[in-house]
């Protein structure tokens, strides 16, 4: 008897079943029967040729029409068959092959597979393989299973027939096989058992058999990934923490009485919720989400400084240098004489604050990295340099991580290993990038999640414009004087280009043009339109110091001698950059950025009391996806609304990033994104199993669908990496 675990090749042949490993990675009978039709083809329903694109693998049900056996002039032949989905018509090109002509007699139906390509105007598929079907009308209307051909994800080596082959041997020969899902999770859900549900996805008897088997075996997915979430966070929680409690007459208490505004409600309830989470035995784990500007870094100070009253120190890790360096300066601001380093005259309650980057120089950063090992630095802000070796901290006690998607899970482990071999942090990630719940619970893996959902008051509202600079030329004019005077008014702008340098040698599709580049476009607006104002520039590829130059002397404005009052730069200024004194943000071919990215560049005008305008320019075509999407971002301000916008439009992989890969490529029915309630219900069962069973010994095939989750994580991590 076969069962999940017996190699294919025992039920196919060597041959087939290494074809089946070489094209799809299926080594055993589990593998193959989960490999899942993509479509089912209902029998006689013709494919609508007219739909194909050039360039495409196929696989496509039709009709012969005729058949011709032509000579060529060397001697050889080629055989032209015309397939007709009754409308279009598609030809398939044979060189030598006139015995054929028994096969595909006019009248004949079958699947045919193969690349589309043009010859003389007209569309083909050369050397296609097919597969030729009994008369849809010898057919039993009834038996659906003989109705519907199931269509599996193929290759050319491959077609889809021979893995429908395949599936067909293993199923006959399959023995009653062991059920991972837990007979109570079953029962709750009406979810169909294993056995049947691995049956009914390939050859389903109903439509309705149909859905129930894709149903049960998006559960399989979604129990797995949450079994494999609920043990990872049951494992840190078992770490114990040192428990930091809020001091009445502390830092934290200083800083409160200093804080020139009040906490928002949402401010003061994430902060109740930290502090409680914090002073338990065990580390916090908490995801802080909220728009740009919404007040989370005063909440992170905040927990910050509870730490520092228990004698521990707080560690923010940025993933740039100009984001690390306007931390520091924010942070060192809120703080006030608060922050020192044991200078004369500072605050008896004081604590040090220190900045550590790649780019400072051997002195400061030997200075640095000795107040971080003697405990004189309280709180440590920092780049990727924090995770290394010879960063060592007297007593490590919360690890807080700004827009976490930046970072590795690895690179997350390294830092909290640093509290020591007997203790975790307690670690708090903020990110403002808003993604729905059940993203948040995938892709930030075992964290609880709170939203900072209302503004701080006293925020300006922002305006979106979009400046269609090919249509109408003169409004483009019109964004450089309006920069001009809203310089001459006192106040700053960001103009924000797609790319540093031209690619020459980029391959262009037809129509498009190179992006604009700052190279190109810095010189012609500080020569023209910009003459007036004083211009800073700002990319990725420059050195660390030369940045922290120029954003301090944007962040100096238009006071200042040596100030900056307009910023051309890439998106380095993508997040947290903060100048409460810019208004004015201009987005030049707006169209290469999606909504989120440009949500998340727009939000750093409208800081202070003015007004905020943002103008995305662009030269995309009327009525594109592209033009709608800038509406969009124009339309609306609510970040949720446009994440959710920009998810449906992008793929979930980019959605998981990239530690996510794995387990994304395990998900083949579940969708992160359409299957909200399973994977919420999946959660609440998986936590249950793991905080009862937490090595799952009473539910071995359930083990065994986690440890195959976890082995295809791994090996996709490796080839990536
Ligand atoms: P985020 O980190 O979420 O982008 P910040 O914490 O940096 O937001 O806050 C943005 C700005 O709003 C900062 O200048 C901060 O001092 C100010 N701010 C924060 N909380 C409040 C509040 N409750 N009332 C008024 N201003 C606030
Ligand atoms: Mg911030």
């Amino acid at each position: 008897m076969t069962d999940l675990s017996t190699p294919v090749a025992e039920v196919v042949g060597a041959k087939t079943a290494a074809v089946l490993n070489s094209e799809f990675d299926i080594v055993v009978v589990e593998d193959l029967l989960r490999h899942y039709p993509r479509r089912y083809e209902q029998r006689g329903a013709l494919t609508d040729l007219a739909g194909l694109e050039i360039g495409d693998h196929v696989t496509v049900q039709a009709q012969v029409k005729s058949f011709k056996n032509l000579k060529n002039a060397k001697g050889g032949s080629r055989q032209e068959v015309i397939i007709s989905d009754g409308s279009g018509s598609l030809t398939l090109m044979f060189f030598n092959q006139h015995w054929r002509e028994k096969d595909l007699a006019p009248g004949r139906q079958g699947l045919f597979a193969g690349q589309v390509s043009v010859f003389n105007n007209k569309r083909q598929l050369t050397h296609p393989d097919y597969e030729l079907l009994t008369d849809a009308s010898e057919v039993n209307p009834d038996d659906y299973a003989e109705a519907f051909l199931p269509v599996y994800p193929a290759t050319k080596k491959l077609p889809t027939w021979t893995i429908e082959r395949s599936i067909d041997l293993v199923l006959s020969g399959l023995g009653t096989v062991e059920d991972p899902l837990p007979i109570g999770i079953r029962s709750t859900n009406k979810l169909m058992e294993l056995n049947q549900a691995l049956r009914a996805i390939h050859k389903p008897g109903s439509l309705e058999e149909l859905e129930a088997s894709r149903l049960r075996l998006k559960w399989d997915e979604a129990l797995a990934l949450q079994v494999v979430l609920a043990k990872q966070r049951h494992e840190e929680d078992s770490w114990p923490a040192v428990p930091r409690n809020e001091k009445p007459d502390g830092l934290l208490a200083a800083f409160d009485a200093r804080l020139p505004f009040k906490l928002t409600q949402g401010q003061i309830e994430v902060a109740k919720t930290i502090a409680d989470e914090m002073a338990a035995g065990h580390p916090m784990h908490r995801l802080l989400q909220g728009e740009v500007g919404s007040g989370k870094t005063v909440v992170a100070v905040r927990a910050m400084l509870t730490v520092v009253d228990s004698g521990g120190q707080a560690a923010l890790l940025a993933p740039t240098e100009v984001l690390a360096a306007q931390h520091y300066r924010a942070i060192t601001t809120l703080l006030g004489p608060l922050a020192d380093r044991g200078r004369l005259g500072s605050h008896d309650e004081g604590t040090g604050v220190t900045l550590l980057t790649g780019s400072m120089n051997t002195a400061t950063r030997r200075q640095a990295l000795l107040d971080i090992t003697s405990g004189q630095a309280g709180i440590v802000i920092g780049t990727h340099a924090l995770l290394e070796d010879r960063v060592d901290f007297f007593d490590l006690g919360l690890v807080v991580i700004d827009e976490q998607h930046r970072f590795g899970v690895e690179q997350r482990a390294t830092l909290v290993a640093k509290a020591g071999s007997d203790r975790r942090p307690h670690v708090l990630v903020m990110t403002a990038t808003p993604i729905p719940r059940t993203v948040a619970m995938t892709a930030f893996g075992a964290l609880d999640i709170s939203t900072l959902s209302e503004m701080p008051a006293g925020r300006s509202p922002i305006t979106t414009h979009v400046v269609l600079s090919a249509e109408k030329p003169s409004h483009l004019t019109r964004v450089w004087e309006r920069i001009v005077e809203e310089v001459a008014a006192g106040h700053q702008a960001y103009v924000v280009v797609p790319r540093i340098a031209s690619q020459e040698d980029k391959e262009l599709a037809p129509g498009q043009r190179q992006a604009i580049a700052l190279e190109d476009l810095a010189p012609q607006l500080i020569q023209g339109p910009l003459a007036s104002v004083r211009v800073g520039i700002m990319h990725g590829q420059m050195a660390g110091a030369d940045k922290d130059e120029v954003m301090q002397r944007f962040a100096n404005g238009p006071a200042h001698t040596d100030g900056v009052d307009v910023l051309i730069s890439t998106t380095v200024i993508e997040v947290g950059v903060d100048v409460a004194n810019a208004t004015t943000m201009v987005i030049m071919d707006a169209d290469r950025f999606g909504i989120s990215q440009l949500h998340q560049v727009r939000g750093r005008v409208g800081r202070g009391s003015a007004p905020g305008l943002c103008l995305l320019v662009t030269e995309a075509p009327p009525f594109s996806p592209a033009r709608e999407r800038l509406a969009a971002v124009a339309s609306t301000t609510d970040g949720f609304e446009l994440a959710a916008l920009d998810l449906e439009q992008r793929r979930e992989g980019d959605v998981l990033g990239r530690d996510q890969s794995g387990v994304r490529s395990s998900l083949k029915l579940v969708s992160i994104l359409r299957d909200e309630s399973i994977l919420e219900q999946a959660r609440i069962a998986a936590v249950e199993i793991v905080q009862s069973d937490p090595e799952l010994s009473a539910h071995p095939a359930l083990a065994r669908a986690v440890q195959s989750l976890i082995d295809n994580a791994r090996a996709e991590f490796v080839k990536k990496s």
